[in-house]
């Protein structure tokens, strides 16, 4: 309500990468590694009740499951290493690829919600 001024359409996907205020693109959406801020900085967006759940996670084990299985096989059958050497590499890149996928898949689920103005009953006013 702070703010009523004109904010242009901006990506989602765009602004959610970056993980930036899906309204104006430039103040900071997370306060923490995941904590979503109280506000955008910048324009005032109330996000205290912007909620990904669980659909960041879902996503990241699609995309990173089906590289890690890919990758595994062809990794498999063009070397043949020990199996030892999969379960030394394999684990930290899904650890190491689920770290650093979450904040921008969840900054893209925010900005996505905020653009089809969804939220959990339809609760959320995002005016
Ligand atoms: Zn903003």
């Amino acid at each position: 309500m702070a703010n009523k001024g004109y904010y242009p359409r901006i990506s989602p996907f765009s602004s959610g990468l970056r993980c930036r205020c899906p309204r104006c693109g430039q103040g900071k959406v997370f306060s923490g590694f995941l904590t979503v801020a109280e506000r955008c900085t910048i324009c005032d967006l109330d996000l205290s009740k912007q909620d990904a759940g669980d659909g960041p996670a879902v996503f990241i084990i699609l995309i990173l499951g089906f590289l890690v299985v890919t990758l595994a096989l062809l990794f498999e059958s063009a070397f043949e290493p020990p199996m030892w050497v999969h379960m030394l590499i394999w684990p930290i890149v899904i650890i190491g690829g689920a770290l650093a996928m979450l904040r921008p898949m969840k900054g893209v689920m925010i900005a996505l919600q905020f653009q089809n103005k969804a939220s959990e009953g339809g609760l959320v006013d995002y005016e």
